[in-house]
C-alpha cells in the first residue's frame, strides 16, 4: 500500500474507533421539510432552511428565470467577468437590510469570512474570539496569522479583561463572534460587545449566518433589543433562512471597497452563480414583507422548549446535549425510526463530552409533530438541558 493510503486508512479505522467517522448520505429535500432518504420519508429538524424557502415557489421562479436569461455559472471572479448586476442589487437590498452603508457578496459564507479577516488584521494585530464561533472565523483567523485569543462564551468581562490588559500591544484589533451561535442557539450580547469594542478601538465582527431572516425582525442580531447596535462589520450567509447560496459582508464604503479589492476568497474564486442572486434577492422580498413568516420559527422553537420544559428558545436552534458520541449517534437513529431527522452533532464540531441533537425549527413544522416528536424524546429519556 502506498503511504498515502495507509495515512488514510490509519485515520479512518482511528475515527472510527472513537464514534467520530462522518460519513455523506444521500438525502433528497423535497420541499422546505422533508427528505427523502433509503426511500424513506423523515420529517426534518436538521435544516437551516428556516423560512422554508429553498423550495418557495417565488424564489425557485426567480432561480430558474436567471439560469434561463444568464445562463448556469458565473463565468469568471468577480473582478473579471463575474460581476453580474444581480450581484450589484443584491448588495444593495442586502445593506439596506442591514443598516449598513455597502455590502459585498462572496462564493460562500465560508469563503466570506475566510477572506476577510486576513484583508483587515495580520501578524502585528489582535484578534478575540468567542470561544464557541464557527469553523470560518477560525479559519480566517489562522490566515491572518493575527494573535488570536479566545475569550469565554458570551463573558463580557473577559473580554473587557483582555481588552485591558492586550489591546495596547498591538496595531489593530478585531472582536469575532457569531450573533446566533450555531450549535447552541443562544444570541451573543452585541450590544455589549458593541460597547466594548468602541471604547477600545476594537473592530466588532459578527457572523449572522444564523439571524438574518429569523431574528430582530428579520434583520439580524444588530436588531434583537429594538435597536441597531453598533457593529461595523456584520456577516451573513444566504445558504440559511434565505433557501439560495453565498455570501455575504455589510459594511462602511471604505471597508467594501477595500474587500472587494483585497480579499483573496473575492479575487481569486469564481462570482456567485447569477441563479443564485436571483433566489436571494426574491427571499428578500419575501422576507421584508412578510413578518409572521419571520416570527414563525422562534415561536416553534419556543412551542418545544415549552413541551421540553427547557429555557425559552433564543432563536430556531435548540441543543439537546446527549454527552458522548455514541450515544447522540444512537439517540439520532431512534428518532429517525420514528421518521424525524436529527443529525447527532459530536466534536470536533462541539466540545468532548457535548455531543448533541442540534434540533432546528422552521416556519412550516406543524405544531402536532413538535408535540409528537416531543413525546418521543420523552419516550426515549432524551431531555436535554444544559
Ligand atoms: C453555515 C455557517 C457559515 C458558512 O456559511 P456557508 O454559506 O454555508 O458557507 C458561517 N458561519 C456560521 C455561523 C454558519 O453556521
Amino acid at each position: 500500500m502506498i503511504s498515502l493510503d495507509e495515512f488514510a486508512t490509519g485515520k479512518l479505522r482511528s475515527l472510527a474507533s472513537r464514534d467520530l467517522l462522518r460519513t455523506l448520505r444521500t438525502s433528497e429535500r423535497e420541499d422546505g421539510l422533508t427528505i427523502v432518504r433509503d426511500g424513506r420519508r423523515l420529517l426534518s429538524f436538521c435544516c437551516n432552511d428556516y423560512l422554508n424557502l429553498s423550495h418557495h415557489p417565488a424564489v425557485k421562479a426567480a432561480a430558474q428565470a436567471a439560469v434561463e436569461r444568464y445562463g448556469a455559472g458565473a463565468g469568471a471572479s468577480r473582478l473579471v467577468t463575474g460581476n453580474h448586476p444581480l450581484l450589484e442589487r443584491l448588495e444593495v437590498r442586502l445593506a439596506a437590510l442591514k443598516g449598513a452603508e455597502a455590502a459585498c457578496v462572496f462564493g460562500s459564507g465560508y469563503l466570506a469570512n475566510a477572506g476577510i479577516i486576513p484583508a483587515l488584521v495580520g501578524d502585528t494585530d489582535l484578534i478575540l474570539v468567542d470561544e464557541l464561533v464557527h469553523s470560518c472565523i477560525w479559519t480566517g483567523a489562522k490566515l491572518s496569522a493575527a494573535t488570536t485569543v479566545v475569550f469565554r462564551h458570551n463573558d463580557l468581562g473577559h473580554v473587557a479583561e483582555l481588552l485591558r490588559s492586550r489591546r495596547g500591544k498591538h496595531a489593530r484589533c478585531l472582536i469575532a463572534t457569531d450573533g446566533v451561535f450555531s450549535m447552541d442557539g443562544d444570541l451573543a450580547p452585541v450590544h455589549g460587545l458593541a460597547a466594548l469594542a468602541a471604547e477600545h478601538d476594537g473592530w466588532l465582527l459578527t457572523d449572522d449566518a444564523h439571524g438574518v431572516g429569523v431574528v430582530g425582525g428579520g434583520r439580524g442580531s444588530s436588531f434583537v433589543e429594538g435597536r441597531k447596535a453598533e457593529v461595523p462589520l456584520q456577516m451573513g450567509t444566504l445558504s440559511k433562512a434565505l433557501g439560495s447560496y453565498g455570501g455575504y459582508l455589510c459594511a462602511s464604503r471604505p471597508v467594501i471597497d477595500l474587500i472587494k479589492s483585497r480579499t483573496r476568497t473575492l479575487v481569486y474564486s469564481t462570482g456567485l452563480p447569477p441563479a443564485s442572486a436571483a433566489a436571494a434577492l426574491a427571499a428578500l422580498d419575501l422576507i421584508e414583507s412578510a413578518p409572521e413568516l419571520v416570527a414563525r420559527p422562534v415561536r416553534k422553537a419556543r412551542l418545544f422548549t415549552r413541551l421540553m420544559t427547557l429555557p425559552p428558545a433564543e432563536s430556531p436552534i435548540v441543543p439537546l446535549i446527549i454527552g458522548s458520541a455514541a450515544a447522540a449517534l444512537e439517540a439520532a437513529q431512534a428518532l429517525e425510526a420514528e421518521g424525524f431527522l436529527v443529525t447527532a452533532i459530536r466534536p470536533p464540531t462541539v466540545a468532548e463530552g457535548t455531543s448533541r441533537l442540534r434540533l432546528t425549527f422552521t416556519a412550516g413544522h406543524p405544531d402536532a409533530e413538535i408535540e409528537r416528536l416531543t413525546a418521543v424524546l420523552h419516550r426515549l429519556g432524551l431531555r436535554g438541558g444544559r
